[in-house]
Order: structure tokens, then sequence, then C-alpha cells
């Protein structure tokens, strides 16, 4: 038997997937937010923006899987009016986009790479910030964290690095 057209398969399903990848510079005297999260550190993200690496990761999968480019189209990184801006609101932004085409957000998969700081319990609170920004159940947000092995920017400390999977569902029932 013939195999079933996409175009039809992707129509019964509506399922969209998008990949964000992001990372920014460990610098001193910057607030260190990761997933919308503050942690107590010496070393912050260097940004146009809080420097928010993991949430500019989410976005950037959500744009991705509803075809709608990347934040740096939606964000100028040279416009005043984003300078410090709370990554929160961002991705708040892309997600009323994201729901005006039609899409539910199904879940997300996060990767953060850092040296330092250990995540340990900052890990479920990323989590459950990210389910609220995305208005997702707990179960449909999940969080992992790596070291860099001492190797690469990640690895000696002067950067942290996220990479996000996101599945957007666009079925109309
Ligand atoms: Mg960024």
């Amino acid at each position: 038997m013939a195999s079933e057209p996409v175009a039809e398969r992707r129509a019964k399903t509506g399922m969209r997937v998008g990949l964000g990848e992001d990372l920014h510079r460990l610098v001193p005297g910057r607030p260190l937010i990761l997933g919308g999260v503050p942690f107590d550190s010496p070393v912050g993200l260097l940004g146009h923006s809080d420097g928010d690496v993991v949430l500019h990761a989410v976005a950037d999968a959500l744009l991705g899987a509803a075809g709608l480019g990347d934040i740096g189209e939606h964000f100028s990184d040279e416009d005043p009016a984003h300078a410090g801006a709370d990554s929160s609101k961002l991705l708040a932004h892309v997600v009323d986009e994201v729901r005006r085409r039609g899409y539910a957000v199904g879940n997300v998969d996060v990767v953060i790479h850092a040296q330092r700081p250990k995540l340990g319990s900052g890990k479920e609170r990323i989590r459950a910030r990210i389910a609220e920004l995305l208005d997702l159940d707990l179960g449909d947000v999940n969080i992992k964290a790596k070291t860099g092995e001492g190797l690469d920017a990640v690895g000696r400390e002067e950067a942290i690095a996220c990479r996000v999977v996101a599945l957007l569902d666009g079925r109309d029932d």
C-alpha cells in the first residue's frame, strides 16, 4: 500500500517541532537569571536584555516550531527599549505570537550547560517558572543540567549555554 502523503499526515496531527540554542558570556557584576529564576552568583550573563540564556532558547524553540524565525528578528539587541529587558516578557510576547497562529505549546525539553553554578534544586524552580510562563503542567517541562566537563567556554566557566526542543500542537479540536 502506498504511504500516506506527508501533507495529509501533517494536517491530521498539526505537530510542529522546534529547536532553540543560545549561549551567553559570564561576567562579574551582572545578575545571574536562568529560566526566569535569579541565582546567587558573583558572575552573571552578559546581554542586551537580562541575558537569560534559558528563556532565550525556549523562545527560539517556540519560534522555530511555528516557522517564525528567531528572537533576534523579533527583538533587536540595538533597541534601547530592550536594554536590561526581563526575558520572561520577551517569552510572553513569543507565546502570544505562537497562540495567535493557532498553536498550543505541547512540551519543552531544556538542556542547560553550566559548569557553575551547580543548579541543584534550582532545576525545579526553573521548571516551575517555565511551566508558569508557558501555562503548562510540570510534567510538560523537563530540565536537564550538564557541566562542560572542564572543556570549552562552558567548562572554563566563561559562558552558560542552553538547548531546547519544543513541540507545538496545531490541532483545532
Ligand atoms: Mg540570548
